[in-house]
């Protein structure tokens, strides 16, 4: 019961807002992103982030036990004439469980006929032990020598839950055999243990001290998360890749698909380890809790909080402080000029009307939870829709209860604060603070292509090829945090920068000039 469940963060709006703010070296970068393929004619973004297939739905309620809504799905394909015996194995279990013995029995009888044959798992399976002393189950087991002899094992399907969890390490490591090197294989690891950690397992290409940032920050995130929303650790083995440039191509569809979650192969593969990495780990801690719930939550819910997770920052008390990314002013240019989408007609989108329109609701549902975050209701709200979930299922509800209001007050709310706020200063002007490169994306940071002319940065002596993973105390892992990094920068106030050279790890105080002087 392998199904498909995509996530993906699609970065391309972020890409877009970059290339008309212009970035780290303004000029010279804004004319290398029009040269580059990823954003000036990206096709509307596809739909897709999140599918869930027939089989995928049926998996997940059998898992959660659902046996009623499992059973009537069965049902359906059994009358299409679907004699699968694992389809009809798993409805002998389903009747057993729901005390409608007789039919349990006949049932189990079928999938023996069908060609079952998991004689160890049937017998090992507890949900068949209400139908364990019938004379269908004793006669069944009486003639298993016979079955057994008549019909080699070659035939026998596996038994449902072992057979519906993929193991993606296995698969990764098959996939790319080659030893860890500068230049090739994969460094793995896995999460702190005895807290669930040892379910994440890690495949990297970055050097030692990155990877074990990256290690500490994932770390960092889970228990957050699951303290905040998601409880348990996940079940079952999940991967966590930063590929390979090289492999990017076979993970990630099109270069402005930054990240991707899939939930049916267990594996999450990100670019590098900042803001997508972040937000598909979000998804996996969710996807691993929906699962186990037999929950579904709305499009809304499952984006909004994984971007959330894009910028955000751990105080010292502990406590989380979310920041304005890219995607608000966005989100601020639509609640001005009255084009946000309604929350009642935006709740109710399916994951497909929600990806076609991904543009503008990416950054809606972000800063519909940063508000909920700043009104200090989300780990209510999250925990209202936990408990509704059946009977909310757009999570409207949810939300009038954590905040003792109406949903159209609530909105009404949130827009008069995105107003109130005011827009973010994630460009840079002709007189704004510059460090006076132009960079590339590198994994876990930025690597400088050039100067521009009289550079603070080459003044204060980085080189071109350094890769620089922090500004300023504000950790750099992607050009659109080295564009906010920047924007925070003021004219000669030293400012410190760390960057990789070669394998060391090194800092410089840089003074930003001015740019364009
Ligand atoms: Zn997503």
């Amino acid at each position: 019961m392998i199904g498909r469940m995509i996530h993906r963060t699609n970065f391309a709006q972020l890409l877009r807002a970059a290339m008309v703010a212009a970035m780290v070296g303004a000029v010279l970068i804004a004319a290398s992103f029009l040269t580059a393929p990823l954003a000036a004619a990206d096709p509307p973004s596809p739909p897709a982030d999140i599918r869930e297939s027939p089989a995928d739905l049926l998996d997940r309620l059998l898992r959660a036990r659902r046996f009623d809504e499992a059973q009537r799905l069965m049902q359906r394909r059994m009358d299409d004439g679907d004699r699968d015996p694992v389809l009809l194995y798993n409805s002998a279990c389903a009747l057993a469980q729901l005390g409608q013995l007789q039919a349990a029995e006949k049932r189990l009888l079928e999938c023996v006929k069908a060609g079952f044959r998991d004689f160890d798992a049937m017998e090992a399976d507890d949900d068949l032990e209400p139908v364990r002393a019938s004379h269908t189950y004793e006669a069944i087991m009486e003639a298993r020598t016979a079955i057994d002899a008549r019909a080699p094992s070659a035939v026998a399907p596996r038994p449902r839950r072992k057979s519906s969890v993929p193991d993606p390490v296995a698969q990764w490591k098959s996939d790319h055999p080659e030893e860890y090197r500068s230049d090739k294989g994969y460094r793995y690891d896995h999460g702190e243990e005895g807290n669930g950690g040892e379910n994440l397992v890690y495949a990297t290409f970055l050097d030692e001290a990155s990877h074990a940032r990256m290690k500490r920050m994932l770390d960092e995130l889970a228990t957050h998360l699951r303290r905040a929303y998601f409880g348990k650790p996940p079940e079952d083995i999940v991967l966590v890749a930063i590929v390979r440039p090289a492999d990017a191509k076979k993970y990630l569809e099109r270069p402005e698909v930054r990240g991707m979650y899939l939930h049916s192969a267990r594996r999450l593969v990100s670019r590098d380890a900042g803001q997508s990495l972040q937000h598909e780990f979000v998804h996996l801690l969710h996807f691993a809790q929906m699962e186990r719930t037999g929950q579904r939550h709305p499009i809304w819910v499952q984006e909004g909080l994984a971007s959330l997770y894009e910028d955000y920052e751990f105080r010292a008390d502990g406590s989380v402080e979310f920041h304005p990314n890219i995607r608000f002013n966005i989100a601020r240019r639509q609640v001005v000029s009255k084009t946000a989408k309604h929350w009642d007609q935006l709740f109710a989108l399916s994951g497909e009307a929600f990806m076609q329109d991904a543009e503008r609701l990416y950054p809606e549902v972000r800063s519909i939870f940063e508000f909920f975050a700043r009104e200090k209701k989300l780990e209510e709200f999250y925990r209202q829709l936990c408990n509704t979930a059946t009977t909310d299922p757009d999570g409207s509800s949810a939300v009038e209860k954590a905040f003792g209001e109406p949903l159209a007050r609530v909105e009404d709310r949130w827009s008069k604060w995105m107003i109130e706020r005011g827009a973010i200063d994630d460009s840079i002007d002709q007189n704004d603070a510059s460090l006076g490169i132009t960079v590339d994306d590198a994994g876990d940071g930025v690597r400088i292509r050039s100067f521009v002319l009289k550079s603070a940065a080459k003044a204060a002596g980085l080189r071109v090829g350094d890769v620089i993973f922090e500004v300023g105390g504000a950790p750099v892992r992607n050009r659109d945090e080295m564009q906010l990094a920047v924007a925070r920068l003021v004219i000669s106030t030293p400012v410190e920068v760390k960057f990789r050279r070669d394998e060391r790890e090194l800092t410089l105080p840089v003074s930003p000039r001015a740019l364009g002087r």
